[in-house]
């Protein structure tokens, strides 16, 4: 059709109702919503003095800090597409993401230049600095020129389906694919999560602890703060005692955090009073225990509503509500305008749901779905099928409607015969006094075909070793089915974790792979 949209207005709306109003709180600065506005106004003239317009990918390597949004918002003004990279990664992706994704440009915070010049010199990416002062010597300051630039005069309208977004997927289970999310995915998201199940508005202060490049920190708090005329705070990096800090100090009323993000919160309160003021908190990104989710609310006499979304589906699919009775241990009931089904995983060309009960592949359909991977026609066709996108996970839903996700589908081990779902064996070793963390993958295995393995982070002041190990498998064989108990327990001081959080199974399971018994890997 001939309508026009563009996600900018998610800021430019809320600054012209609002002028005056504190949009985000980043240390000891307070920027209002008329003056990010106004900022990203002139960050998105200097872009397009520098070349660079409609249509173009311009990545974005920047902080939680104002310029992540001064500079996402320019880029979607200016009509073109913003490529956001995740800080932690390293030259070798960076490069990736930068070639893959044709930036015409990338915008830099001084502490990710070390990483990033030589990835944009491998891609011949002109680089632009913020917060690096007068910038280095050959990349100019964006912020420095934005400083005495005129502003833009509004947001270049655009199509609903055009590009606002690629996102890249975390890559927990592979290669990052680039997920091209439509300015239609971006208003529609922000537009129905925020009312429910966020609920976000002009009283609340989200503590804005995820990172901004990551889906979950961008789209539904930024978003949905933005939209609602809310007050972020940002964090800079996680720490749980930062976090507690923040809370305090600045009032946060709502918290949005990744399970990884629960476990140091809950650690943490336990050294010391809380006092919060939190009145909700919303997890995602991968599978809360229910224990953690009580411990937390227990701590923080707050309720926590645990959700389900990906990066493709931009991202929410589904929620717990407060409307409906709250149900610890399922991700809710789809959001508004998304559907969901159970399919039969081996179904190649058709959507066959599943009767209510029975695991199958989780699929979904609605205003949330991506355009697609971009420039990977494989990908994309393997992900959609009928209209549908195939999740990966494996999932139930129950007769009203609630959602369980099961496991992803690589993740799930096959031993015997019988699929093991991780998830429930972890679920079942985090009641084990001496366990903090857990991650249970499966070894190769001559009889067995792949074999049950824990990999434990021991609680504080517990000595790892044979004998833990052997409690931990007695105690499997007391709690835990024969078919799913672990039979080899390793000690490790830390998961590794993937940059939105995430336990990286894949590089688990490569670690554990050469040595042949039980006690840690080669270093
Ligand atoms: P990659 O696609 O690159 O491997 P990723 O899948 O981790 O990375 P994200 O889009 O960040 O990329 O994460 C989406 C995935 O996170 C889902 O497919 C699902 O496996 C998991 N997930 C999200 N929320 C939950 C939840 N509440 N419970 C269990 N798993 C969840």
């Amino acid at each position: 059709g001939n309508s026009t949209l563009s996600a900018a207005t998610i800021l430019s709306d809320s600054a012209g109702r609002w002028p005056d109003r504190i949009a985000l709180v980043a240390g000891a600065e307070r920027i209002t919503y008329g003056s990010l506005w106004s900022s990203a106004l002139r960050y998105a003239a200097v872009l397009r003095e520098r070349g660079t317009g409609p249509g173009d990918r311009i990545g974005l390597l920047v902080t939680n800090s104002p310029h992540f949004p001064m500079a996402y918002f320019a880029i979607l003004a200016l009509g073109a597409t913003a490529v956001p990279v995740n800080v932690l990664l390293k030259t070798d992706d960076i490069a990736y993401i930068l070639r893959h994704s044709k930036a015409r440009a990338l915008v830099c915070s001084a502490e990710s230049l070390g990483e990033a010049v030589p990835a944009a010199e491998a891609a011949g990416t002109p680089v632009l600095t913020v917060g690096a002062g007068e910038g280095h010597d050959p990349h100019p300051a964006l912020d420095e020129l934005a400083a005495t630039a005129a502003p833009m005069a509004g947001p270049v309208p655009r199509a609903p389906g055009d590009i606002a977004v690629i996102l890249y997927t975390s890559g927990t289970t592979g290669r990052p694919k680039g997920a091209a999310i439509t300015h239609l995915n971006l208003v529609m998201n922000v537009a129905t999560t925020m009312l429910s199940p966020f609920e976000m508005s002009s009283a609340d202060v989200l503590l804005g602890c995820l990172p901004l490049s990551h889906t979950f920190g961008q789209i539904c708090g930024m978003g949905t703060s933005f939209r609602a005329g809310a007050r972020l705070v940002l964090m800079r990096r996680f720490t749980a005692e930062d976090a507690l800090d923040l809370m305090e100090t600045e009032g946060c009323t709502v918290l949005m955090g990744v399970p990884t993000m629960y476990f140091a919160l809950v650690e943490a309160a336990s050294r010391r009073p809380v006092r919060p003021r939190l009145e909700r908190a919303y997890s995602g990104g991968a599978a809360l225990p229910a224990h953690t989710l009580a411990a937390f609310e227990d701590g923080f006499g707050c309720p926590v509503y645990e959700g389900y979304g990906l990066t493709e589906t931009s991202p929410c699919v589904a929620y717990n509500q407060r409307d409906w009775p709250r149900r610890p241990g399922t991700v809710g009931k789809p959001v508004w305008g998304v559907e969901v089904a159970v399919a039969r995983p081996e179904a190649e060309d058709t959507v066959e749901p599943l009767p209510a009960g029975e695991v199958g592949e989780i699929v979904v359909r609605g205003h949330n779905l991506m355009a697609g991977y971009v420039d990977d026609p494989d990908a994309t066709a393997a992900a959609f099928v009928a209209g549908w996108f195939r999740t990966g996970d494996l999932g139930t839903l129950d007769d009203e409607g609630y959602l369980t996700v099961v496991d992803r589908k690589k993740d799930v081990i096959l031993r015997g015969g019988y699929n093991v779902y991780p998830r429930e064996v972890e679920d079942a070793l985090l009641r084990h006094p001496a366990v903090a963390r857990v991650a249970v993958v499966g070894l190769p295995d001559p009889v067995h075909g792949q074999e049950v393995c824990a990999v434990v982070v021991p609680r504080d002041g517990l000595t790892p070793g044979a004998e833990l190990a052997d409690s931990l498998v007695a105690w499997g064989e007391r709690h835990i089915a024969a078919y799913r108990r672990p039979r080899r327990v390793v000690f490790l001081d830390r998961l590794p974790l993937g940059s939105s959080g995430k336990v990286l199974k894949r590089e688990l399971a490569e670690l554990l792979r050469p040595t042949g018994d039980a006690g840690p890997p080669p270093p």
